[in-house]
């Protein structure tokens, strides 16, 4: 299986910057920041949490680059100084070492193109900003992919209930998994592990869906027709980020849909690389909407799939079936 010490900094560089985003998200997203729809708490954690973890990273793996979702081309223009500032004194908080220039440095670590050769790292530093701006669930996603293939994920979901039907649980919850080695659970500050599986509905009265907040991300409309197509009666769960992968993995809901807005649009690997090992290794799988494997080999994106479907396993056929009458 190998991927022990991949697997272990990976896990610190995520922890990490969960830190840095708990802190900003308490620091920073007031009710005023929100009514004001005021971004700047978000771009703060973004940039912060990605120069953290390729600076992590690059310290151990200096021979494997990062598709990051940021870069720093806007900060470091003059007028973006107060921003540059307040990212390096957060940053700074967990690192001390690090300058304004290392830490624009990070960021820009991250252009990597993809492709299918070698390792690279695949990175969305805050996935889900918008449920990170409402104070609800977004995820540090980090992958590596080598050759064309992901094998490595860990994704910190710094709100995520550790035990959705135990509110006295708390919050705040870690996914990894190797390929081929399982996926597991951690509570963010402990470091015992419980291995995660999707759960084995396959009664579609029973399951329940999950899908994206935001109907511009993923369509609401064809979703509510594919569940009643299915027979599902459950009302979808709406959760931010690549949480709903971890929701998927542990069985809090048996599926996640997501199903284009429009033509045209190409799923950023960011958005799946960490999620889709997490839940093929706890025993779901993962395709486009037309039954194809996702392609992590082409770059940037994934511009040979189209929407995303993530189920238990069981019903993943029957789902698709729906969607191909649904959505064509
Ligand atoms: P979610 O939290 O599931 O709503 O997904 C958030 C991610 O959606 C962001 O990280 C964006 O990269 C991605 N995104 C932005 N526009 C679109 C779109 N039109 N269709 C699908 N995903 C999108
Ligand atoms: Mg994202």
């Amino acid at each position: 299986m190998g991927y022990e010490k991949e697997r272990a900094i990976a896990v610190h560089a995520v922890l990490e910057a969960c830190r840095l985003c708990v802190r900003v998200q308490a620091g920073l997203v007031s009710k005023e920041t929100l009514a004001k729809k005021d971004r700047s708490p978000v771009t703060v954690a973004d940039f912060g949490a990605q120069a953290l973890i390729n600076h992590i990273l690059h310290e151990e793996f200096p021979e494997i680059p990062m598709v990051g979702e940021e870069d720093a081309s806007r900060l470091r223009e003059p007028e973006h100084r107060a921003v540059l500032d307040r990212v390096v004194g957060f940053v700074q908080e967990i690192r001390s070492d690090l300058t304004s220039e290392k830490v624009l440095d990070a960021i820009d670590g991250g252009k990597h193109p993809g492709g299918s050769q070698g390792r690279h790292w695949v990175l969305d530093p805050v996935d889900g900003t918008k449920g990170f701006l409402r104070n609800e669930q977004y995820a540090v996603a980090l992958g590596l992919i080598e050759d064309g293939k992901v094998v490595l994920g860990v994704l910190g979901c710094p709100n995520l209930p550790v035990d959705l039907d135990d509110p006295e649980a708390g919050i705040g919850c870690i996914f990894i998994a190797v390929r081929g080695g399982g996926a597991v659970q951690r509570r963010i500050g402990s470091e015992e592990e419980t291995p995660v599986k999707t759960d084995h509905l396959h009664d579609l009265r029973s399951v329940r869906v999950c899908e994206s907040v935001e109907s511009g991300h993923s369509s609401h409309n064809d979703s509510t027709k594919i569940m009643e197509l299915l027979g599902i009666r459950r009302e979808p769960y709406r959760i931010d980020s690549q949480c709903k992968y971890a929701a998927v993995a542990r069985g809090d809901v048996s599926a996640y849909l997501r199903l284009p807005t429009g033509m045209g649009y190409e799923e950023r690997i960011w958005d799946h690389a960490a999620g889709s090992i997490v839940v093929e290794e706890a025993g779901g799988m993962v395709t486009d909407l037309r039954g194809r494997p996702l392609d992590f080999s082409l770059g940037r994106t994934l511009r040979e799939n189209r929407g995303v479907i993530v189920t238990n396993g069981r019903i993943h056929e029957h789902v698709l079936e729906a969607c191909r009458a649904v959505v064509g």
